[in-house]
């Protein structure tokens, strides 16, 4: 199959590591992926498997140890020229996960919002810049008066929103979002959810959805990596993940999702052992068991999955 879309974001084979010598820790080792222009990419996995740490070397917050970050065709990471360390600091944003921890909170909204202009657009008077910060709170489903005020003055969902506000006033191409509702109060998930997928829409963004909630996930991703510790072990578009996962720690992933019955809940199998375990993947290449559908494996398991959905 031909594809004709326009890959925005390529990572080839990054690899992480934190500390040195005995410390050493590789974080991520080896992950692979790329981002069509205008879709939602998810990555998806339990906690400490690398999704933070991948979204921040993506926007060069974290250097890789080796592998490389193509953006719009050009090499963002390692050692890059100052005119394009400042374009890709426009046109990739991030929106973190605890929108408590991540405000300046002696800062007005105003500058919370405005800041990343300072940057990116010298030329704007004082004015030009409020008139910004105040259509990007109206983006976001905020009054212009907001703007005066401080962040402790608002609620979790209303927070999380001005940290939308200040990724989106950069006017980016892509938005790397770390699990932007999980800190936030079940009741008011689904709307900043929708206002996620309204702003998306409405400015032709692409997203990298960070989550280690596979229902969010099946609701707002095209397609979806799995991770386990540092490797990609499934990457697939989002309806084949949940129709024929094929990797065991996809497949475990799956049914560790919260099931409102009781009943089920009580049947639900939880995450086995072995399936989080550091396995010895060095002999597993990921294979594309159909189109589009990737899993890390050995050739005797590439058969016997490609059985499998011969036979399913
Ligand atoms: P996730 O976002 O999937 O929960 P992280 O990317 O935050 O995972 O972390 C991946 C692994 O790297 C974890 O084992 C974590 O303990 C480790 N780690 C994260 N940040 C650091 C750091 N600054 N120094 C050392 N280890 C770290
Ligand atoms: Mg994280």
């Amino acid at each position: 199959m031909q594809d004709s879309r326009e890959v925005l974001l390529s990572v080839r084979d990054m690899r992480i590591t934190y500390g040195s010598g005995r410390k050493a820790f590789e974080a991520v080792r080896g992950v692979s992926f790329d981002v069509y222009k205008s879709e939602t990419f998810g990555l998806a996995g339990e906690s400490g498997s690398g999704k933070t740490t991948i979204g921040r070397a993506i926007i060069r917050m974290i250097p890789l140890s080796s592998g490389e970050v193509v953006f719009g065709g050009r090499r963002i990471s390692g050692k890059i020229t100052k005119k394009l360390d400042e374009e890709v600091i426009r046109k990739i944003q991030m929106i973190f996960q605890d929108p408590m921890a991540s405000l300046n909170e002696r800062a007005k909204v105003d500058y919370i919002v405005g800041e990343g202009l300072y940057n990116v657009r010298r030329d704007l008077n004082n004015e030009e810049r409020i008139a910004l910060v105040h259509a990007a709170l109206r983006d976001v489903g905020l009054l212009p008066e907001f703007a005066s005020r401080f962040p402790h003055e608002f609620s979790g969902g209303q927070r999380q929103r001005i940290g939308i506000a200040r990724a989106l006033i950069m006017r980016p191409e892509l938005i790397v979002a770390d699990e932007p509702i999980s800190a936030l109060d079940v009741s008011i998930r689904a709307q900043v959810l929708n206002l996620l997928s309204a702003l998306q829409k409405e400015h032709g963004l692409t997203y990298i959805f960070v989550a280690h909630d596979l229902s969010v996930m099946r609701y707002i991703t095209d397609r979806i990596a799995i991770i386990r510790l540092g490797e990609i072990v499934e990457l697939a578009p989002t309806e084949l993940v949940f129709e024929h996962p094929l990797h065991p720690y996809t497949k475990a992933l799956l049914q560790a999702i919260p099931v409102p019955n009781p009943r089920v809940e009580k049947s639900r199998r939880i995450l086995p052992n072995d399936a989080r375990k550091a396995t010895d993947d060095a002999e597993r290449a990921m294979c594309e068991i159909e189109p589009g559908h990737f899993v890390l494996a050995t050739g005797e398991e590439e058969e016997m999955y490609r059985r499998f959905l011969r036979v399913g």
